[in-house]
């Protein structure tokens, strides 16, 4: 096993005043992580009050939920991967679920994005699930292989190295209804091969897949337990500082 990731989508959640209160009470509960990476992504407007909250813990890593495909120019409301850098991020989701179904991101999308994020010497940490539909109809590896293949279509093997992968079914995302360890082990089996067969077992191996969709601190430990599972992408349930502080010590 790697050393796990646990990361916290905070979504539509927690602006600056929330965020301060958050960490204040979350830092106290938590002391220095050694055996495990944990990453915020707070909305960008909340950025600089987290990185600025965790000034004394750069163990704890903070992210942004996404950017634009752009490096820059007239896309009004966006936000860069640099302005992002600047601002302490060094992590970006891409292809969240909701990006993909609720802002109708395409694969193209994902692909230009992390290309920027890759150049830009940041870590990505792209999302790939597949729908309740796609599911039921067999095709769950079919579609989170071809998420992953156009994520690293424009990057370079040392690159690719560098990612995190996070496998969220869109049926488990929000609802409940979260994955069983071994639906989850399969399907981050599948992922592990398919990065094998891009970049060798070794790189591949060195990549930490995370699972997403209706963690909490119930199931953390047990999720984290299957095989290929190295962290956990955790949304509702990272909103609490006490619940979350339970989840990362899981
Ligand atoms: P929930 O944990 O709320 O199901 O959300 C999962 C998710 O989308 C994290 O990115």
């Amino acid at each position: 096993h790697l050393k796990p990731v646990i990361a916290a989508n905070w979504k539509l959640n927690h602006g600056p005043t929330d965020a301060k209160a958050f960490l204040q009470r979350f830092l106290a509960q938590v002391p220095k992580l050694n055996d495990r990476t944990v990453i915020f992504f707070p909305s960008a407007i909340t950025l600089t009050t987290v990185t600025e909250g965790l000034r004394d813990r750069p163990e704890i890593w903070v992210g942004v939920q996404n950017v634009h495909a752009e490096a820059q120019g007239a896309f009004t409301g966006e936000n860069s991967v640099l302005m992002a850098r600047d601002a302490g991020a060094r992590v970006v989701l891409v292809g969240h679920s909701e990006r993909r179904h609720v802002f109708g991101e395409s694969d193209e999308t994902t692909t230009k994005k992390m290309a920027l994020i890759a150049q830009a010497r940041l870590t990505a940490m792209l999302c790939v699930g597949e729908t309740l539909a796609e599911r039921e109809a067999g095709h769950t590896a079919d579609v989170v292989e071809r998420q992953l293949a156009a994520g690293l279509k424009e990057l370079d093997d040392q690159q690719i190295g560098a990612i995190m992968l996070a496998y969220e079914p869109v049926w488990a995302i929000g609802t409940g209804r979260t994955a069983t360890p071994e639906d989850a082990a399969e399907i981050h089996g599948v992922l592990r091969r398919a990065l094998a067969s891009r970049v060798g077992d070794k790189v591949a191996t060195g990549i930490p897949i995370l699972y997403g969709g209706s963690v909490n601190r119930g199931n953390a430990s047990q999720l984290l337990a299957a095989s290929d599972v190295d962290g956990l992408l955790v949304g509702g349930a990272s909103l609490d500082a006490d619940g979350w502080a339970g989840i990362v010590r899981a």
